[in-house]
């Protein structure tokens, strides 16, 4: 281990942060696929040497809360032991062995779909092309790719640097390939070509300034001025309209049984305790399933092979705090850990998430997330724009509409009840508080 993260970096399972209720760890899951053996490990390491709360981010990774340094002294071998930690890369100069920091994230759920294109050869050849191989200068911790299967789960949520998505119909196979900030492709490949553009690509952000003359750290810094650039370069036959704009999806889309073969099932706010995830290992076991999948939706994904399945692990999980039902109000909202597991925050956001999920429950429109409730301006369960977002201050919550966790509050609530009575004025179109 090299020490502890500081704010603003991204933990990982070497190092990982100091947060209000411990050490943080991160855990980095190739492809999104936990075989239940490495779920039943990470339960009971969070158990054992933690404070039972696992969380799943928002890019569908699992994080262990609650370490002290005397544990994470421990869990480190367990997990090796394991096959936990993500490959080490050799510095071949006696140093100690790095840890890899997986960024490429790929459509969830693609191994269980064997009619689209297999990402997972890809992504790993990329991963080892982005750490064997020497840069003009490191990349941020934050720089993340995405590759897409083009495939009814889409990505369009999640913010990366770089994405590819598989186009539709195309023999053989192509990507369109994308830098984050612009809307259009910058290029369109074919499949064997992916990897080595994605480097070309890596390369010539690297190379790149800002404006002011400084590097960038992040790809949307330089996108504007590249994108002519790249295209003119890599000259194409292609209509943009004629390529798929895909929209967000709703994590209620995901949960229970949302395709045969599949049973979704949410955990709320994105958290789940060790003794739940043990009782989802003990049901997902006795269904003869080999693995969960991870999804950036905070969603869980069991697979299934007979149509009695759903209902048994329905049965077996009855007494966990899972989501099974589409029309749970807190699928409509998404929280931070918030006070007092996180010191930045001002408010208990989490509990809070739930006392505004049960109050407005039949208040929020149908479909898709309408509410994020954060602990301070960073805005980490949610760095994009919702309808509301609640944003903690010293004392109750400001609100934004239509905006990010950053933007600057229309409103300010005193109190919690105050902020919920509020929205629910403004979804039922009463006297409007702005
Ligand atoms: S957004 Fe929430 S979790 Fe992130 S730093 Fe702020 S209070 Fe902490």
């Amino acid at each position: 281990m090299t020490g502890f993260g500081h704010r603003g970096a991204c933990p990982t399972t070497l190092v990982p942060m100091r947060s209000g209720d411990g050490l943080l760890m991160r855990l980095h899951l190739a492809g999104g696929v936990l075989a239940l053996p490495k779920a039943q490990a990470i339960a009971l390491a969070a158990q054992r040497f933690g404070n039972g709360q696992i969380d799943l981010s928002q890019r569908g990774n699992l994080q262990i809360r609650g370490l002290s340094e005397a544990s994470f002294a421990e869990i480190v071998p367990f997990l090796r032991a394991n096959d936990l930690i993500a490959a080490a890369v050799e510095n071949g100069d006696g140093a100690p062995l790095r840890e890899i920091q997986t960024r490429v994230l790929i459509s969830p759920l693609n191994s269980l779909s064997p009619e689209l294109v297999a990402l997972a050869p890809l992504a790993h050849a990329l991963e080892q092309q982005l750490h064997l191989a020497p840069r003009q200068r490191p990349l941020s911790p934050k720089f993340s790719i995405i590759i897409e299967d083009g495939g009814p789960l889409n990505l369009a949520h999640i913010d990366a640097d770089l994405r590819f998505i598989a186009l539709p119909g195309e023999a053989p196979l192509k990507f369109a390939g994308y830098f984050d900030g612009v809307a259009a492709p910058v290029c369109i490949i074919p499949a064997h070509d992916l990897v080595p553009t994605a480097l070309s690509m890596l390369d010539a952000f690297l190379a790149s300034r800002r404006a002011d003359g400084q590097a960038p750290a992040r790809m949307r810094e330089v996108s504007g001025h590249m994108a002519p650039l790249w295209r003119a370069s890599h000259p194409q036959d292609w209509d943009a309209a004629q390529l798929p704009s895909p929209q967000p999806h709703d994590p209620a889309d995901l949960i229970g049984a949302f395709r045969p073969d599949a049973f979704g099932l949410g955990l709320p706010f994105g958290r789940i305790h060790a003794q739940s995830l043990l009782q989802l290992h003990a049901a997902a076991s006795a269904i003869q399933a080999k693995a969960l999948y991870l999804t950036p939706w905070r969603v869980l994904v069991v697979p299934l092979t007979r149509k009695e399945d759903a209902i048994a692990l329905k049965a077996a999980l009855s007494g966990e705090s899972f989501i099974f039902e589409r029309r749970d109000p807190r699928l409509k909202l998404t929280a931070c850990v918030g006070a007092p597991a996180c010191t930045s925050a001002l408010q208990p956001t989490a509990r809070d998430a739930e006392t505004i999920a049960n109050a407005l429950s039949t208040h929020w429109p149908e479909h898709s997330m309408q509410l994020h409730i954060s602990g301070c301006p960073k805005g980490c369960a949610h760095p994009k724009a919702a309808p509301f977002t609640l944003v903690a201050q010293a004392s109750g919550y400001g609100l934004i509409l239509n905006g990010r966790a950053t933007d600057a509050p229309q409103a300010s609530f005193k109190s919690l009840e105050s902020a919920i009575h509020g929205i629910a004025s403004k979804l039922n179109g009463d006297a409007p508080f702005v």
